[in-house]
């Protein structure tokens, strides 16, 4: 059975097309498996990533394959779903079409489920050094980047340099924040403990760095203190109310004295220093040109009703955060829209 809010696609074979083969996008082809709709779904990869373990992949807990699934094997026994693997660009909606660089497809409902994209605070300068982590390259990006640190301040005799490879600097309160700072302390005081001879990885300086008063905001007081007092117990310097200026230079940091900087951000071997920030919808190119706005506290639903004209034909939006809730279009409503 599917819900009641698909009905109208039940009458004719219309073409469904889902932009995003994430959680959202997912249960959205899923849902219409016993519906007479041709299923477009359309990715820039060819895998579902499970995000909340990407932060193992990051401190080599896992590998990327562990986490991602090929979303045609997810698919393979649906047979009203077509999968492509392709950068969704723009969407037309006066031609009624999706825009890819290998072409375009015609859509007579679109479900736009591209979810979020990392969001810097209005700090954007602070990407380079400070990788977001929400996809499986950043979180090699992350992995590469912190065990090079390991390496390099092997090789390196200055006690300064070597101190300063050998500090983590995560930005961010959320669930992710806290693993990732969790999951360095046992990478430095574990599992790399006894691998190196001139370094003690266990000396490895951990630091969170949120800019308000407590851990975990969403979580209640009780989990949050939890939260501080078993990173605390594993040697991760928590420091709250710590509004971060910059990444990138040491006189800017709020630690005062100690120097957690990042150098040439073209210089990958020389980050130690990271970010894990909050998301925001993410949207084809295209309806950002034309500031598409997603509506919601979560930037999490976006109607047919709410989409700018670009984005019409019909469409229903599940971004990250969010309710998958489309809003297809009566029949009458349909066929005049459709010509
Ligand atoms: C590090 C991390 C840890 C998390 N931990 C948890 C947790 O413990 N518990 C929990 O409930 N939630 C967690 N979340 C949140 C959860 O993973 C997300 O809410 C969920 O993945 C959102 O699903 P989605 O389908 O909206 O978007 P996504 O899963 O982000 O999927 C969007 C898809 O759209 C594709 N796409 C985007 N733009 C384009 C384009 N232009 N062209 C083609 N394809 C495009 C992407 O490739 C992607 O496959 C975590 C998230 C992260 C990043």
């Amino acid at each position: 059975m599917f819900r009641k809010e698909f009905e109208p696609l039940l009458q004719q074979k219309t073409r469904v097309v889902i932009l995003g083969a994430g959680f959202a996008g997912l249960e959205a082809a899923k849902t219409l498996k016993r519906a007479p709709v041709e299923i477009t779904l359309i990715d820039r990869h060819n895998y579902h990533c499970f995000q909340p373990l990407l932060y193992q992949v990051a401190t080599a807990a896992l590998s990327p394959a562990d986490i991602a699934w090929p979303v045609r094997h997810i698919l393979r026994s649906q047979e009203n779903a077509t999968v492509f693997m392709a950068e969704v660009i723009g969407i037309d909606g006066d031609l009624r079409v999706v825009k890819t660089p290998a072409g375009e497809f015609p859509v007579d409902f679109l479900v736009i489920a591209t979810g979020a994209v990392h969001s810097y605070f209005g700090h954007e300068n602070w990407a380079a050094v400070a990788p977001g982590l929400k996809w499986i390259e950043d979180a090699t990006r992350i992995r590469r980047s912190i065990l090079s640190a390991f390496e390099q301040a092997e090789l390196i005799r200055d006690d300064a340099e070597r101190k300063r490879l050998l500090t983590f600097v995560i930005i961010g309160d959320g669930p992710t924040g806290v693993e990732m700072a969790g999951a360095i302390a046992e990478v430095a005081r574990q599992t790399l403990a006894r691998d190196f001879r001139r370094i003690d990885p266990r000396t490895a300086r951990i630091v969170l760095i949120e800019a308000g008063p407590r851990l975990l905001p969403n979580f209640t007081e009780q989990h949050s203190s939890y939260a501080r007092d078993t990173l605390t117990a594993m040697g991760v310097d928590v420091m709250t109310s710590s509004a971060m200026s910059s990444p990138t230079t040491a006189s800017s940091a709020p630690w005062g004295g100690a120097a957690i900087s990042t150098r040439d951000p073209s210089d990958e071997h020389r980050h130690s220093s990271f970010a894990i920030a909050r998301g925001l919808p993410n949207c084809p190119a295209d309806c950002q040109n034309r500031r598409m706005k997603l509506s919601s506290p979560r930037g999490a639903l976006c109607s047919r009703n709410s989409l700018p004209k670009s984005c019409t034909p019909s469409a229903g939006a599940a971004v990250d955060g969010g309710r998958f809730t489309p809003s297809p279009p009566s029949r009458l409503e349909a066929r005049s829209r459709l010509g």
